[in-house]
């Protein structure tokens, strides 16, 4: 399958987005598809690739979605200004951060 593995995207100017960045996701429950503000998330990020993921609450049916979340999308999360929540605790000396 050819894909493209030229990915330049990357910003070199040192600035941050600012405008609101929705995210289209679909709901397991009732099937919906929506699009979400970057608040909408909680993006959980755990020891190992199974602990991570990323979680909302559906607008239409309230469930909550919890899904796991590959390196794609933690990047994706990460740089849309999700919350990002640290499971595992690093024991290092002072380690408040
Ligand atoms: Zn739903």
């Amino acid at each position: 399958m050819p894909a493209p593995s030229q990915d330049a995207s990357e910003p070199e100017y040192g600035l941050t987005a600012v405008a609101p960045i929705r995210f289209k996701v679909a709901c397991p429950e009732c099937r919906a598809g929506f699009e979400l503000p970057g608040d909408a998330f909680l993006l959980a990020i755990g020891a190992s690739r199974r602990t991570t993921t990323y979680s909302f609450s559906c607008p239409r049916c309230d469930a909550s979605i919890r899904k796991p979340a590959g390196r794609r999308i933690v990047e994706l999360l990460t740089q849309g200004g999700v919350r990002t929540l640290r499971l595992h605790t690093a024991d290092g000396p002072g380690g408040q951060g």
